[in-house]
């Protein structure tokens, strides 16, 4: 009956599509685990599920769009100005509005690959131009070839630390010898996603200290969620640091009401139970090294893992043991002809996952 629709803009077909981490099937035979998402294998708390549903009471009323009550939170714990803050639906959704806000159409926007996935959606759909620079052999973001391919029409350059899906984080010094190198006319974002599972020293000036960037660098915009360390996934909501013009060009292009008022209530819980939601984080940093040590033992070695997630580099076996581990009821995320990504689970989750890889065949 319909014959043609209206054509979406040109680069709309070219969007790639965000594959999500598949759900498990269920099974008769043995509890089976999700470790395809980089999720938080934790229950939501009493106080934080309470706080929800004292907001879900008033769902007939628009959230607060000024977010100002999780703003004062924020800016309080982060000893920033609240006009330095940009709440989002997600950080996935401050990776669109700072391009939104940033990019001409054919604009470039630098980032490391293989890196996350979202970046080259968000780039495609505000119609710039990605520009791929390889990891390290390491797996490690190539900083010098990154600097490098900066010119005149690069306007964003996205730094993911840790690096979804392979794990290593940047350190301060390798961060400032970057910054050394960018025209401030430049945006650095510090896509810090997984900040919470780090573990390098900060006494040895290995830690990155983002906050501390921002304040040094004008063009310097730091993205954190509550979706990781913090077992809000389902709930959206993400927030952005940086210069206050920077800052008030995220919220300008926002959703309005996007993040919704249950969200921002969880938000606020949360971040009150901040020591008991970090206790939770050294649970998972500690099955993380037991983890990595295992793999080692049978041979097997992984990049340095910061985040809550292990990435093994297979090439064309990635299809392979992706099978091998749903056999065993676990699920990860293939990355086609590159490798699997894992995310650190349940302690059972992990064991299943040790014992996979040591009866893996990579030959
Ligand atoms: N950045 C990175 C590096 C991520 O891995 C993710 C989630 N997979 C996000 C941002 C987005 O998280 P959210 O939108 O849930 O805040």
């Amino acid at each position: 009956r319909r014959v043609s629709a209206p054509q979406p803009r040109g680069n709309v077909q070219q969007i790639p599509a965000y594959v999500p981490g598949r759900p498990p099937s269920p099974r008769e035979d043995l509890v089976v685990y999700k470790l395809s998402s980089n999720e938080n294998p934790y229950p939501p708390l009493p106080g934080v599920v309470a706080a929800a549903h004292a907001a879900v009471e008033e769902m007939n009323r628009y959230p607060d769009m000024g977010s100002a009550a999780l703003y004062a939170e924020l800016a309080a714990r982060l000893d920033v100005p609240v006009g330095d803050l940009a709440a989002a639906t997600g950080s996935v959704a401050l990776i669109y509005q700072l391009l939104a806000a940033y990019c001409e159409p054919g604009d470039e926007v630098v980032h490391a690959w293989r890196s996350f996935e979202a970046y080259p959606i968000a780039i495609t759909t505000a119609a710039a131009r990605g520009v791929r620079v390889p990891l390290t052999a390491e797996a490690r973001h190539d900083l010098d070839a990154m600097a490098a391919a900066i010119t005149d029409r690069t306007r964003v350059v996205l730094l993911c630390t840790p690096n979804n899906p392979t794990g290593p984080a940047l350190t301060q010094g390798e961060v400032d010898a970057f910054l050394a190198k960018v025209p401030a006319r430049v945006l650095v974002v510090l896509d810090e996603a997984y900040l919470e599972f780090v573990r390098l020293d900060p006494s040895r000036g290995q830690a990155l200290d983002a906050i501390g960037t921002y304040r040094r660098h004008d063009n310097v915009v730091v993205f954190r969620t509550f979706s990781k360390a913090y077992g809000l996934a389902g709930f959206r909501v993400g927030y952005a640091v940086a210069h206050a013009e920077v800052a008030a060009a995220l919220r300008a292009v926002s959703l309005p009401f996007g993040v919704s008022a249950v969200a921002q209530a969880a938000a606020i819980a949360s971040l009150e139970a901040q020591p008991e939601l970090l206790e939770r984080v050294d649970g998972i940093v500690a099955e993380r090294e037991r983890l990595v040590a295992g793999l080692a033992e049978v041979g097997w070695h992984v990049p340095d893992a910061q985040g809550n997630f292990v990435w093994f580099d297979l090439g064309e076996k990635a299809a392979a043991f992706a099978a091998a581990a749903d056999a065993a009821g676990v699920v990860v995320r293939p990355f086609a002809g590159e490798g699997c990504r894992v995310t650190v689970g349940e302690p059972e989750a992990n064991a299943r996952l040790l014992e996979v890889a040591a009866a893996f065949s990579r030959d």
